[in-house]
């Protein structure tokens, strides 16, 4: 549809153009989409994007989020200009909420052209940088919502192509193509807008098993520094998940990736995101232990979700205890299987990160644990609290078993069974589980701890691994017997991650 000028002279129009000769203009029609990203060679905080297009629709729009902002991902988005076939302007309107309506005939070719400036730094986000778009010294990473406006939403055959300054290279969640490394071909619209992207002078490190390719972008010299490390630590982690599981994250056909990209850099904080099957981490510089162990605990945890999140998904949010707390545990025994961890580190992270935050949420005693709406609110009721179910019920089901099964069957039979599917758990679904599990119902475990109030006494389940345990002045104070029968060991072992331990007879 086309209008005149007059009719919308006072609307809030980013570009406004007189179009005469509508709907005459040559339809081509191949049905793509593509993106030119560049990166200003001078001002890297400067990105320039070109997108052609058949169009689908009148409508332009980002994907969700920056909802503190009045104009949300908008607020970063200048120029916009839109032409046809011909090269003549096309009339657009800015609308509320990071959209934008064309007003250009049906089926035209259309390109649109806009520049992102790099400053979401200068404003709060809630959940931390990581997860919206920053610079470096080094180069800038974006994610795909704050970076790509977005035309329909079927699209199958996406190209992306950049251009950057000398030197630097680009890393993104996409396949590259064969010839070239700055071009890319994205099989659909989630992959695109839930994605991640780091250009610059960074390093990769590209770790890859049966169809499945992770890829680590490290930025940063403290960071590049440790780049052996890192590799050893995701080969050693990836392939302990992978052994655990029976296989290669495995999610539904409409979420299917081949290729996760984690993006680490060097920062004043350290924190972690996930955006659709992408992670980004920053770690803060010169941080010391305590730092250094965070971001890689946020590394190990947000892998096992590839997992525990993505093959295999709950019904509702009563279950994020589950899906946070049990990811905790083995990410726990995936950093304790690469040695990253040794038994007294365990332990010891048990109470420092878990058992005091588990403790000292106001939510613990008061709340239940199946609010999963209140999931960062109650990062210690959740989050700590879940890991205390999963150590408590894989504790039981090994004593009960002769150490024969354990949780490790639980998530390996909800991998087989929905991964691949769209299909998802719920929380009773869990409690049978682990009831079959241990042939001991657990219906009283769940309604006094899952469902209910109660704090758990996990003091008196650890005992069953040989350890000794005791609450004193708000810490959770273990320490490992000397004298641990072969079955205690052998859970123990199990607690620990240790899987080549011998059955007992
Ligand atoms: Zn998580």
């Amino acid at each position: 549809m086309i209008k005149s000028k007059t009719a919308f002279a006072s609307t809030i129009l980013v570009f406004i153009v007189l179009v005469s000769g509508c709907g005459s203009s040559p339809n081509n029609n191949t049905d793509e989409i593509s993106y030119l990203i560049t990166i200003d060679k001078s001002d890297h905080k400067l990105a320039r994007v070109k997108v052609s297009f058949s169009l689908k629709d009148s409508l332009l729009y980002m994907n969700r989020g920056a909802n503190q902002l009045p104009k949300r991902w908008a607020t970063f988005v200048h120029n916009v200009m839109v032409t046809d076939s011909k090269g003549k302007s096309i009339l657009v309107e800015e609308l509320p909420d990071a959209k934008w309506k064309m007003f250009a005939a049906p089926n035209e070719k259309i390109t649109l052209t806009y520049e992102v400036k790099l400053d979401h730094e200068d404003y709060k986000w809630s959940s931390g940088i990581d997860g919206v778009a920053y610079a470096k010294d080094w180069g800038v990473f974006y994610t795909g919502r704050a970076l790509l406006i977005l035309h329909g939403d079927e699209w199958e055959n996406i190209r992306v192509d950049f251009s950057l300054p000398q030197g630097w290279n680009v890393t993104t969640p996409w396949k590259a193509s064969n010839d070239n490394k700055n071009s890319f071909k994205v099989n659909n619209m989630f992959e695109l807008a839930e994605s991640m992207i780091f250009a610059g002078l960074h390093q990769e490190i590209s770790i890859v098993r049966d169809d499945f390719e992770l890829v680590i972008a490290l930025g940063g010299a403290e960071i590049i520094a440790q780049k052996d490390e890192y590799k050893k630590l995701t080969e050693g982690v990836l392939d302990y998940y992978i052994d655990l599981m029976g296989g290669i994250p495995n999610p539904s056909f409409e979420n299917k990736f081949e290729k996760v990209v984690v993006i680490i850099n060097s920062s004043t904080s350290t924190d972690g995101e996930v955006i659709g099957n992408n992670i980004s981490i920053l770690v803060e510089k010169n941080g010391g232990q305590m730092s250094e162990m965070f971001s890689k605990f946020i590394f190990a945890h947000e892998l096992f979700h590839l997992w525990n999140g993505k093959s295999f998904t709950p019904t509702e949010d009563d279950t994020e205890w589950f899906k946070e707390g049990f990811t905790n545990y083995y990410t726990l025994k995936s950093l304790h299987h690469v040695g990253f961890l040794n038994d007294l580190s365990y332990l010891s992270v048990l109470n420092d990160i878990f058992f005091q935050r588990y403790n000292n949420d106001d939510g613990t005693g008061k709340l239940s644990m199946t609010m999963g709406e209140e999931k960062h609110a109650h990062w210690g009721l959740i989050y700590g609290g879940g890991l205390f179910v999963s150590i408590a019920q894989d504790l039981i089901i090994r004593n009960a078993t002769q150490n024969r099964k354990s949780i490790d069957d639980l998530m390996r039979s909800l991998f087989q069974k929905y991964g691949a599917t769209n299909d998802t758990y719920s929380i009773d679904e869990l409690q049978n589980l682990l009831s079959k599990l241990s042939e001991i119902d657990q219906t009283e475990f769940f309604n006094s701890y899952v469902i209910g109030i109660n704090r758990i006494p996990i003091i008196e389940y650890l005992p069953l691994a040989g350890l000794s345990a005791k609450i004193e002045n708000g810490n959770l104070i273990i320490t490992k017997k000397d004298d641990l029968n072969p079955l205690q060991q052998n859970i123990l072992n199990g607690l620990f991650g240790i899987h080549d331990s011998s059955i007992i007879d």
